[in-house]
């Protein structure tokens, strides 16, 4: 059965990046019916946290990537959160050190660091090897070592020879013997690297394919090494195509809102996200772009996965936000809109009339934040426009006139006619003027729409404040 995961570490907010592997992850999940599996990667104490863990899952929620097993809803091959995992990566650890696949070192990390500094001073690879940290082992240093409550490091012997991997994306990759020496897999804190974490969890969990960024390619390496010490055959490898922004830079916050929070907060739909983050390094077979959830999971596939960075254009996600958002029942769409509106201080008193309003200034939105300015003349009398003094006479009349009118536009457009003839009135410059009047914008919604839905005691209001008394 397949089994994938998303391993998140909890160090911030879920970004586009994370939430496209998760998504992928998802996807790929569902459509082979395996499982979907949520693991924290927190051993970093210093910069993981809790409240960032809770929102990563808010967020993975928001987006519908909902998961078989994690920290939160358990599963049988827990637990979920490494930080609660130490204990097996520290036999694992021990189990690798009494085969003599790895060694214990008693150099404390300045140590290392000016050994690393020596090497390279000497123009050669910072490469460490057991020998290199034989003479700190001694009784003292043990005893050092005991007293300050410290284990010693454990570094794994990496074996000298070529590696290669066949990545579903990047195809093979070979790791040439000596691109790297040995490195260590359990800190004197006690804690594990991630690599060696990734790798007993990986195991553990029996996964069996890893989706995630190329960034982690070289990574892979450190990786393929490991399982062979532990004498299994490691998952599939997807390395993911990075994310670039449009200017061709890596992905960054240069580039605007990057985080799956903030695109909640700005108005974006989840399916619209989720939809333009699947076309970020993956296609559909015939190039559909516009996919539910559904189709999505139905035409998933790891065979066509692009090797080639994905372009992030914000663009793009907008108008396609703007698609599922004039595409949703209205009461979904209203129901959505609402904290948008109280939150520009705009109260939402009629739902039947604030549906309509929706209905029809839809087509000029595109994220639910735009909705309030696009339609605020809708529940607040604008600022009052002056009217041209040679229209004055148009509009007095026709104050008058549509007093006593049935409130259709099949009522109010021959009064509109009649009036601008009588005054010789080009209707271009009219119809502008009115717009302005009762909107106090220069475009908008179509005026059929606005005049019946406003009202006659709304329109006759703003015509007369605008004449001025
Ligand atoms: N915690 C790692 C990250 O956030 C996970 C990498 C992996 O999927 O192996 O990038």
């Amino acid at each position: 059965m397949v089994r994938v995961r998303f391993a998140p570490s909890p160090t911030g907010f879920l970004h586009v990046g994370g939430a496209r592997t998760a998504l992928f992850n998802f996807l790929f999940a569902r459509k082979e019916k395996g499982k979907f599996i949520l693991r924290i990667e927190d051993t970093d104490l210093e910069r993981s946290e809790r409240e960032y863990e809770e929102k990563l899952m808010e967020s993975l929620k928001w987006l519908g990537l909902l998961w078989d097993e994690g920290p939160d809803v358990g599963g049988d091959h827990g637990p979920y959160r490494q930080s609660e995992r130490v204990e097996i990566y520290r036999e694992h650890a021990e189990r690798l050190v009494k085969e003599g696949k790895a060694y214990y070192v008693y150099a404390y990390p300045e140590e290392i660091e000016e050994m690393r500094e020596k090497l390279l001073s000497e123009g050669k690879a910072p490469h460490y090897s057991q020998e290199m940290f034989e003479k700190f082992d001694t009784p003292e240093r043990r005893r050092e070592y005991e007293e300050k409550g410290l284990r010693p490091a454990v570094f794994f012997k990496m074996p000298r020879k070529d590696y290669v991997l066949n990545d579903v994306v990047k195809g093979e990759v070979v790791f040439k013997t000596g691109a790297i020496g040995d490195f260590v897999i359990m800190r004197s804190n006690g804690l594990p690297t991630y690599n060696f974490a990734c790798v007993v969890d990986d195991m553990l969990m029996e996964i069996t394919h890893v989706i995630r960024g190329d960034d982690h390619l070289s990574n892979t390496l450190r990786q393929l090494a490991l399982y062979e010490s532990f004498e299994k055959a490691p998952p599939v490898f997807a390395h993911v195509s990075t994310i670039l922004g449009p200017d061709g830079k890596k992905l960054s916050k240069r580039h605007g809102a990057t985080s799956v929070e903030a695109f909640r907060d700005m108005g974006y739909l989840p399916e619209a996200l989720v939809n333009y983050l699947a076309l970020l390094g993956w296609s559909h077979p015939e190039g559909k772009e516009l996919l539910t959830l559904e189709e999505l999971i139905s035409s998933f596939s790891l065979d066509r996965l692009s090797p080639n960075p994905a372009i992030f254009d914000p663009q793009k996600l907008k108008w396609m936000n703007g698609y599922y958002l004039r595409n949703m029942p209205i009461e979904k769409l209203a129901e959505l809109a609402k904290p948008f509106f109280e939150k520009a201080g705009i109260k939402i008193i009629d739902e039947e009339y604030f549906k309509k309003v929706l209905e029809i200034t839809k087509e000029r939105v595109e994220v639910l934040s735009e909705f309030p300015e696009e339609s605020r003349f809708f529940f607040e009398d604008p600022a009052p426009v002056e009217i041209p003094e040679d229209m004055k006479g148009v509009f007095s009349q026709l104050k008058e006139e549509l007093q006593n009118v049935r409130w259709t536009m099949e009522e109010i457009t021959p009064v509109f006619k009649k009036v601008l003839k009588q005054h010789g009135v080009k209707p271009k410059e009219f119809y502008m003027t009115l717009r302005r009047v009762l909107t106090g914008r220069e475009e908008g919604p179509e005026l059929v729409n606005i005049i019946p839905l406003l009202g006659k005691e709304i329109f006759l209001r703003r015509i007369e404040r605008s004449l001025g008394g």
